[in-house]
């Protein structure tokens, strides 16, 4: 943060904390004599005031922000390879480069579900016909129907593990989310679904990257996407594309719809 931002910044830190209870830790300020400027710049403090922006809209408005996360402390941190990280009430975001609106939604969603004690991704988990069992999932893997080597995934294409039950947590999701790593599991794929929930065909900072993440199934195997490398598009498409490309009609949209138009109880 320049120091010619500083009084920006302080009125929008201010703003954060009265419209959604988010406190920014500031790592800026007058240091010793001289002015630290941190890791934090203006336009990141637009972009985090903005995606929470998003997802307060959907919401329905500050008000129910709040009353669905809590409040939350945010603040950059050395989280290794990660872009970012959430507890209940805390997300962090790397120090490390600069961070995209989808990462603060996803991160969002994560403090929006352990505020409810991480029951949110088990009731998409249900809704969408899925479940966990790291014992099929090696069962799987045993028989050779899994898209990854016996314990973890292999770097080639066709073989990243991809497929329901083939990754670490050993989660058979269902319906189709828009992707699947070797990390997925029902609280990702719930992080995954609200971000694409807000990005879908809204054109909003979100709704490139939501529209890329469906696009690449029409791809062919082999092919490579500037975004997501090479892999087996086309044979990944039955797990993953949604019916006429349109995300609108996949479980997890309607899970999200439901959830924020309280057509799901939380409890
Ligand atoms: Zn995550």
């Amino acid at each position: 943060m320049e120091q010619s931002d500083s009084q920006y910044a302080q009125a929008k830190l201010a703003q954060l904390k009265m419209d959604y209870q988010v406190d920014v830790l500031a790592d800026w300020g007058d240091g010793e004599g001289a002015w630290q400027t941190g890791t934090w710049s203006k336009a990141e403090l637009d972009k985090l005031d903005s995606a929470i922006a998003l997802i307060a809209g959907i919401m329905g408005g500050g008000d129910k922000f709040v009353r669905h996360i809590g409040g939350v402390t945010v603040r950059k941190a050395d989280i290794g390879s990660h872009g970012g990280e959430a507890l209940a009430h805390r997300v962090s975001l790397s120090t490390k480069g600069t961070f995209s609106s989808w990462t603060v939604v996803h991160e969002f969603a994560h403090a929006w579900d352990a505020n409810h004690g991480w029951k949110l991704s088990r009731q998409l988990e249900k809704y969408t016909g899925g479940f966990t069992s790291p014992f099929l999932s090696l069962m799987k893997r045993m028989v050779r129907l899994s898209d990854s080597g016996f314990l973890n995934p292999e770097q080639k294409p066709g073989r990243f593990g991809r497929r329901p039950g083939c990754n670490r947590a050993g989660y058979f999701y269902g319906d189709r989310p828009s992707g699947s790593n070797w990390s997925f599991n029902r609280v990702e794929d719930f992080a995954e679904s609200v971000a694409m929930y807000i990005g879908w065909e809204r054109g909003n900072d979100l709704s490139n990257w939501a529209e890329a993440r469906i696009k690449r199934y029409l791809l062919e195997n082999g092919a490579s996407d500037k975004n997501f490398g090479v892999d087996n598009w086309t044979d990944y498409a039955k797990y993953f594309y949604p019916d006429g490309g349109d995300y609108t009609k996949t479980k997890r949209w309607q899970f999200v719809d439901d959830l924020v138009n309280a057509r799901i109880v939380v409890s």
